[in-house]
C-alpha cells in the first residue's frame, strides 16, 4: 500500500531529538510536551535542552520504577494474613497503640519484619530463634 500524502522531509526535534514531520514550517519540537519543556526552562540555552530532557525522562523513568514496585509490595497480601504495615514507623505506632489496651503485660508485643510480604507486623509470641530462620508463621 501507498502511503498516503505527500512524504515531508523530516525535521529532528531540538528538545528530545526524535524525528519528527513538521505540521507547520519551520517547526522545531515534535509534541506538545516538548514544547512545554522548552517553555518550562526559557533560561537554558537550546543546546543544553537535549541533555536536560533526557536527565528529566531518566528522572521520570526512575520514579515510575520505584512508584511500580511499591504498589506492588502493597499489593501483595501477607500470606500470614496478618495486619501489615508499610514501614517500621508505621509497626511501632501501632504497637504503642496496641500496648495501651495491654499495659499489664509490658513489652507482649514486638514487631518483625515479615520475609513473606516485606512488611512489618506486630505480634504477641516472643521472639525464638526459629523465627529468625523460619520466619514467622513457620509453626510447623
Ligand atoms: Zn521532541
Ligand atoms: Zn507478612
Amino acid at each position: 500500500m501507498i502511503p498516503p500524502g505527500p512524504i515531508e522531509a523530516l525535521s529532528r526535534c531540538d528538545v528530545c531529538l526524535g524525528e519528527f514531520e513538521p505540521v507547520t514550517p519551520g517547526q522545531r519540537r515534535c509534541s506538545e510536551p516538548c514544547r512545554e519543556f522548552v517553555r518550562q526552562h526559557k533560561r537554558a540555552h537550546s543546546s543544553a535542552l537535549p541533555g536536560m530532557w533526557e536527565a528529566a525522562q531518566n528522572r521520570e523513568q526512575r520514579a515510575r520504577v520505584t512508584r511500580e514496585a511499591l504498589e506492588r509490595q502493597r499489593a501483595r497480601p501477607c500470606p500470614g494474613g496478618k495486619v501489615r504495615h508499610h514501614s517500621k514507623r508505621d509497626a511501632r505506632k501501632a504497637l504503642r497503640r496496641a500496648s495501651r489496651w495491654y499495659r499489664a503485660v509490658p513489652g507482649w508485643l514486638r514487631i518483625y519484619r515479615c520475609p513473606d510480604c516485606d512488611s512489618w507486623h506486630l505480634t504477641s509470641r516472643p521472639a525464638r530463634v526459629e523465627d529468625i530462620v523460619a520466619g514467622p508463621g513457620g509453626d510447623r
